[in-house]
């Protein structure tokens, strides 16, 4: 009796939904006709669908809920300050006690530039944020045309108007008006698929040529700022060659250019590190930019740091307009900033980075044995972020044809067997809750593999 009214009100749910609720990233004349999952309950690494389904997170909700789901420790904070004081702006003198601890401890664990920060909502306007900033700051210093970013294909860095145009991915652009005189692209830096006749040596010498050469091309007096993420995530888990940030760090130096590191995805713990673009990458960025693991999901922030020298120049009033005329209703929200706080002290507390730094490479080491599989071209990723590529030719790196619908089709059979992994194009993603142990990761690759046999044999 229970489960029927249990499958009644998933019904009922997916029937609101797939009626009134407009989805992201989704197919909107496949969607009436695709299974969907009513999400209900989580714990930890794992989550439960409506009708009672257990699943092993793979992908922590979005890649955010790094702390796991489900953390008790985190509603208290959240009902205490609610009941407290759930909101204040934080316009002029106005503050409140999380977003002025939160700013702190982030100054605390970021590179030493780096001590203010501009709380949002979300990685996209933490990313809007940041441009925003760099504009005005060489407005300020008098050098109005230093203005174009250089971003990357297959970038990711948001879906607002302008963060949508930094990122990359040029497909999802098709049918958008963007902001696209502002942004330039560079080459991925994606070693699986350099030139087979360049070293990585050489392909990375190649890509840092391809940096000089465009910023030649739009003249340095033009071009302001470079953004990247330091792995890039939803383009294919892509990890550089090694010393690409830096290197790309120093032309910017060269050229008088701004460097802006997207840490949404590699921020708090998921490469082993709170924070990883000093420690793993050797930059100290002019901005940072967080958010998902920043509050691991529980609730929306996001947040853009700034160097000091960037805080002297934009903290100089002009007579025309002495504000810093930029901010939002919900920048450093009492709740999300006691969020944040709880959070990371959970992650300090639980020792999170050291178990990513122990487990993170026995799960690489784990997800490589699956490119013994005729299908798979290519395991790669860092610690708790991994991608496997697949492709129907090894030697020729071939992808699939679209119409083969593989990573969902290896997709959909891991849900069946109770995993959640993100299909993007012909990568599968994985990153899970930092929670993930030796017993999930094991299942975790199973799973994966006897899906990945599955489809191939039907193929
Ligand atoms: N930057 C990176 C690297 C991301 O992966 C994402 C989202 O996936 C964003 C920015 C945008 O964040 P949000 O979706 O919170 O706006």
């Amino acid at each position: 009796m229970q489960i029927i009214q249990k499958v009644s009100q998933t019904q009922d749910i997916l029937a609101k939904d797939k009626k009134h609720y407009l989805h992201s990233y989704t197919n909107m004349k496949d969607f009436p006709e695709e299974d969907s999952v009513v999400y209900a309950k989580g714990d930890r690494h794992f989550i439960y669908d409506n009708d009672g389904k257990k699943y092993i997170d793979g992908i922590a909700g979005l890649w955010c809920v790094n702390i796991g789901h489900g953390r008790k420790e985190i509603a208290e904070v959240l009902a205490e300050q609610a009941e407290k004081l759930a909101y204040y702006n934080t316009f002029g003198d106005a503050t409140t006690q999380p977003a002025a601890e939160l700013a702190a401890k982030l100054a605390e664990l970021a590179p030493a530039n780096l001590n203010r920060t501009f709380f949002g909502t979300g990685g996209s306007m933490a990313n809007d944020t940041a441009i925003k900033i760099v504009h005005y700051y060489f407005n300020l210093l008098g050098k109005p045309s230093k203005k174009k970013v250089i971003s990357r294909i297959n970038a990711y860095h948001g879906s607002t108007y302008l963060s949508h145009a930094l990122t990359g991915i040029q497909s999802s652009h098709i049918g958008f008006d963007l902001a696209h005189d502002l942004i330039h692209y560079l080459s991925e830096p994606n070693p699986y698929r350099k030139p087979d006749h360049l070293s990585e040596e050489e392909f990375l010498n190649h890509l840092i040529q391809e940096f000089e050469d465009t910023i030649h091309k739009l003249g340095p007096e033009n071009v302001a700022c470079f953004i990247g993420e330091p792995i890039m995530g939803a383009g294919g888990v892509i990890v550089p060659p090694k010393g690409y940030f830096k290197k790309m760090y120093d032309v910017c130096k060269k050229y008088d250019m701004l460097f802006i590191s997207d840490e949404v995805v590699t921020g708090f713990g998921r490469l082993g590190q709170m924070l990883s673009t000093e420690p793993l990458f050797e930059v100290q960025p002019d901005l940072l930019v967080l958010a998902k693991g920043i509050s691991s999901g529980y609730v929306p922030l996001g947040a853009t740091m700034i160097s000091d020298e960037i805080f002297e120049v934009i903290s100089q009033p002009k007579a025309d307009n002495p504000y810093f005329s930029h901010g939002f209703t919900y920048s450093g929200h009492a709740l999300s900033c006691a969020c944040g706080i709880k959070n990371i002290e959970i992650m300090e507390r639980e020792l999170m980075c050291h178990h990513v730094r122990q487990a993170g490479p026995y799960f690489k080491q784990q997800l490589k044995t699956l490119e013994q599989l005729p299908i798979v071209g290519n395991v790669r990723g860092s610690h708790f972020m991994l991608g496997v590529e697949y492709v129907s030719d090894k030697a020729t790196k071939t992808s699939f044809d679209v119409k083969v619908n593989l990573t969902k089709r290896i997709y959909f059979k891991c849900k069946d067997k109770g995993l959640i992994i993100r299909p993007i194009g012909n990568i599968t993603v994985l990153s899970p809750p930092l929670t993930l142990d030796k017993a999930a990761i094991d299942t975790t690759v199973a799973i994966l593999k006897e899906s990945i046999m599955e489809v191939t044999n039907e193929l």
